[in-house]
């Protein structure tokens, strides 16, 4: 009846490894993607991050080497040459699609390059980046688009940039503001403070980190600072305006500043407007998320969606369990189930901070009105 039993829009980490499971369970599999094999995580994410993240860290490493014995040469920031280190990461990136590519294909899945869109519960039309127009049909139907950076509607905020622009910078920029108090605005910031750009943390909010334990992001700001990153906490950009090779950053307090480079990671918006949902009948959230039940299945039966299109936990591994949670359901025992506490989370500031489990403050709250049960136990050492 169906060209096949599951088709995935969106060959990302979630859909991906969705695909796999399905074809492994035997089901005939089909992934549509219009950007690039791997998602987010392979192109725009985690990966390319901790490349640069690594990059960042030799300055340190080689300044610490003398003291364990290694002779070399004084690091100058004039020593590094960011051109090769993104030659470099685009040519790990363009291996690691070719992997995804074959993985997929290898597994028995049909892969079509090109954008799919619904046109209604069960048939797809696929514009392939040949420009052949495609239309089939699936039993079941995989959501797994995942998100898209958003900046804020102020004055000149095309001149800023989001971290997907940032993995393709052509230059090192020397003055740098990363706006934003959560994970990839730290890692940022620590990135471009390691390479030798003099880098300005820019954060609405008291402390980096929110979502984490209080005694992390606390440490983590003295650490950054100790390391050269200039934090600005309660600080808000009102405007920013183009000014020779360089821009003009306004601020809510009246003070400006003068840098060459905003970088916005103040958050991402689930991505799955304008591809038909709406039409075929799928709720949306408020902010835009895919609306699923437990077993990840939208309000129309034969449409699931997974990963960071559904906002619960926006990280690879929780895509990749949800993903596998759905290839089983619709095609094996249905016995996978995900759970979400106790999720281990790293982020790669300098130094790394990791965090699994409750923070303190959710540990009361879940204690009971005084928070009397929770027992702290805290260590520092070098
Ligand atoms: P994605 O990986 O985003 O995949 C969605 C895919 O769908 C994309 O390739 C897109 O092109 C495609 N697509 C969208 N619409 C269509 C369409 N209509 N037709 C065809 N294709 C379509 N997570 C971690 O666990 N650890 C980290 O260290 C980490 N670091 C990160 C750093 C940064 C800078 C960012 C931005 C994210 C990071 N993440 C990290 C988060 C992680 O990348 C995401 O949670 C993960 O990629 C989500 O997977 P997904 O399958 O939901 O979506």
């Amino acid at each position: 009846m169906f060209d096949f039993d599951l088709f995935v829009i969106g060959g990302g980490s979630g859909g991906v490894r969705a695909a796999r499971f399905a074809a492994q369970y035997g089901a005939k599999v089909a992934v549509a993607e219009e950007r690039y094999w791997g998602g987010t995580c392979v192109n725009v994410g985690c990966i390319p991050k901790k490349l640069l993240s690594y990059a960042a860290h030799v300055h340190d490493e080689v300044r610490d080497a003398a003291g364990f014995g290694w002779q070399l040469e004084k690091v100058t920031p004039g020593g590094f040459d960011w051109a090769t280190l993104i030659a470099n990461k685009d040519k790990e990136i363009t291996r690691l699609n070719g992997i995804y590519r074959k993985l997929l294909g290898s597994g028995g899945v049909t892969l079509y390059d090109g954008r799919a869109a619904l046109i209604d519960a069960t048939t797809l039309e696929i514009r392939e980046t040949t420009g052949n127009i495609k239309r089939v049909t699936a039993k079941h139907i995989l959501v797994a688009t995942g998100g898209w950076p958003v900046k804020p509607d102020i004055p000149g905020a095309e001149h800023a940039i989001t971290s997907n622009e940032a993995f393709h910078l052509t230059t090192l920029p020397p003055r740098v503001i990363v706006v934003g108090g959560g994970y990839i605005a730290v890692e940022f910031a620590s990135i471009f403070n390691g390479l030798g750009a003099q880098t300005l943390l820019s954060y609405r909010g008291t402390r980096v980190l929110k979502d984490f334990d209080a005694d992390l992001g606390e440490h983590l700001a003295s650490e950054m600072v100790k390391k050269g990153v200039e934090l600005g906490f309660s600080s808000n950009i009102v405007s920013i305006t183009k000014l020779g090779a360089g821009l003009q950053v306004s601020f809510a307090d009246g003070s400006m500043r003068e840098v060459d480079c905003v970088l916005y990671a103040t958050g991402r918006a689930p991505n799955a407007r304008g591809i038909g949902l709406e039409a075929a009948g799928v709720a949306f959230a408020d902010n835009g998320a895919v609306v699923v039940d437990q077993d990840f299945q939208t309000s129309v039966p034969s449409i699931h969606a997974i990963g960071d299109v559904i906002d619960r936990v926006a990280l690879t591994p929780v895509a990749l369990a949800e993903g596998m949670v759905v290839a089983d359901r619709l095609f094996n025992t249905g016995t996978r189930t995900i759970s979400y506490d106790n999720i281990a989370t790293a982020v790669f500031s300098h130094p790394n901070v990791a965090s699994v489990g409750l923070s303190e403050a959710a540990a009361r709250i879940r204690s009971g009105p005084n928070g009397g049960a929770v027992r702290i136990f805290k260590s520092t050492f070098t």
